[in-house]
């Protein structure tokens, strides 16, 4: 799925390069302008070929067992905030929280 983060999705202002989380024309949220950076498709295989030349480069020089255990407890991972636990309750209990 391919998801058009050049565009704000309420108005259609072009955001591309604005770089800040929500449209400057309504005021919609867009998201964090370095994960609409990231998410774009050039970025995504720029990831993907750097990650295959890190796997060919392990194999060459032996730590390619060292660097499978390492991507076998990333992909156990998942990604943690630290808030203030006035920020969590008001978070967790007001349906505009966001
Ligand atoms: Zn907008």
């Amino acid at each position: 799925m391919n998801i058009d983060i050049d565009t704000c999705s309420t108005c259609g202002e072009d955001v591309s390069k604005y770089p800040k989380p929500n449209c400057p024309a309504c005021g919609h949220y867009i998201g964090p302008p370095n994960v609409r950076e990231v998410s774009r498709d050039e970025e995504k295989e720029a990831l993907e070929e750097r990650y295959e030349v890190v796997f060919e480069m392990s194999q060459e020089d032996g730590s390619y067992s060292n660097l499978m255990a390492l991507d076998g407890a990333l992909h156990k991972t998942c990604a943690v905030v630290n808030v203030d636990l006035d920020f969590l309750y008001a978070f967790l209990t007001n349906d505009k929280a966001l």
